[in-house]
């Protein structure tokens, strides 16, 4: 099987999506791997560390011809993917439902399109989970881009001139960024409390040290939908959990938000007078900016200040550590060939009735294959 590995293109991105350490992988099962000449520039990575890791580097003009799977980090369009092969694969972090048109210049173009970012959510599947070794590097991120801005110290110091005390943080989505965030804040010394619809995440919150704030005796308040996700909330729940909160901010120095619903836009978490409630120089970090921001002010790819209060709005935080958010995503991408190769015929074989196939797989044989753009209007 020929793979070729895609130097990214869209803006902001410095992630590649196999590495080195990979490649030799690959090469390892049999794979012949090509890869676009600069592809691993952002991360750190050679042309040359590509050749000694045995992979061909040259124009994305000639790696893709005989391709037979082609790996990215996002997906670029069928017009950029010139002289594919009928029915090569492309894998990569690919939007669907924000993007539906790239999806059906898919079809069109003949390719086998996989999103990585619709990876059931099942054991078997936790090593090829994309959305959690990224928002993993993102939560640990949000919290070190807080710190920076945050013209104070985030631990308790007690010094002969007198006492500096720690830093107030309030983590608001406790998913895998927002756990990782609680984590991150507690070893630098802050004080940390977080929310979130799902009761499930009282106990993680507690266990990582951290006060779990919570609204309380509100229908709607377990919100727990299909796949461990959140769901749109109730009106009367929205109601208490913006009074505990406006309690609560008015008194915190940092505030991290990532709150995400599948499928649909950001809730809104944090009001403009929540935000003027804040003492001036404290910050918000908005991981869900992108996803139409949990933050009212909060603006993609730039710091606003509010009130006095700084709002990062950073986008695509797991590219800021570009080399660790490369080495666990060609991880993931490598567990998911590992997962299906056919040691005999050095091919990767994904059965159609498998259910990572039916989670990841989008179009097939010039048609959109699956479910939820079938029952999603073009
Ligand atoms: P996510 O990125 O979809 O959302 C981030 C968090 O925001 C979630 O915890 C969500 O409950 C919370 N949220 C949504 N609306 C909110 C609101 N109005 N107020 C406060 N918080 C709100 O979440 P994720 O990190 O992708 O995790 C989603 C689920 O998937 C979790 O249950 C997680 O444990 C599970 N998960 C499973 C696996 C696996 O089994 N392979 C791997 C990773 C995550």
């Amino acid at each position: 099987m020929k793979i070729a590995v895609l130097r990214e293109t869209a803006d902001a991105e410095y992630r590649v999506a196999a590495t080195p350490e990979t490649i030799k992988k690959l090469i390892g099962l049999g794979a012949e791997v090509s890869v676009e000449a600069g592809a691993g520039v952002g991360a750190n990575i050679s042309d040359a560390a590509y050749g000694d890791a045995g992979a061909r580097v040259a124009d994305r003009g000639a790696i893709l011809g005989d391709a037979d799977l082609i790996l990215g980090v996002q997906g670029p369009v069928a017009a950029d993917l010139p002289g594919t092969k009928a029915g090569a694969m492309l894998a990569a972090i690919l939007s669907p439902l924000a993007d539906r048109a790239r999806i059906d210049g898919y079809a069109a173009a003949n390719l086998t399109a996989l999103s990585m970012e619709f990876m059931p959510r099942i054991s078997r599947a936790q090593s090829m989970d994309v959305l959690s070794s990224q928002s993993n590097l993102a939560g640990y991120k949000s919290v070190i881009d807080a710190a920076e801005a945050y013209g104070r110290a985030f631990p308790m110091m007690m010094t002969a001139a007198g006492t500096i005390s720690a830093a107030r943080v309030f983590v608001m989505g406790v998913g895998v960024a927002g756990l990782q965030a609680i984590a991150t804040a507690r070893r630098l010394g802050a004080l940390v409390s977080a929310t979130d619809v799902r009761s499930a995440t009282k106990e993680q919150i507690e266990s990582l040290g951290a006060k779990a704030i919570f609204v309380a005796d509100v229908k709607g308040i377990e919100g727990e939908g299909s796949g461990g996700y959140a769901t749109e909330m109730s009106d009367e729940y929205k109601a208490a959990q913006a009074e505990l909160v406006s309690s609560h901010i008015a008194k915190q120095d940092v505030v991290i938000t990532t709150a995400l619903i599948p499928g649909r836009p950001a809730p809104r978490l944090i009001t403009d007078a929540q935000i003027a409630s804040m003492r001036p120089g404290s910050v918000i970090v908005d991981l869900a900016v992108e996803s139409g921001g949990n933050v009212e002010g909060s603006r993609v790819g730039e710091t606003a200040v509010v009130h006095g209060v700084k709002i990062i709005g950073h986008k695509n935080a797991a590219a800021r550590l570009a080399a660790d958010a490369s080495a666990l995503y060609s991880r993931n991408l490598f567990n998911l060939i590992n997962a299906f190769w056919d040691k005999d015929a050095k091919t990767v074989a994904f059965p159609a009735d498998d259910e990572i196939v039916i989670g990841i797989k989008l179009t097939e044989g010039g048609k959109i294959v699956h479910e939820r753009l079938l029952a999603a209007p073009a």
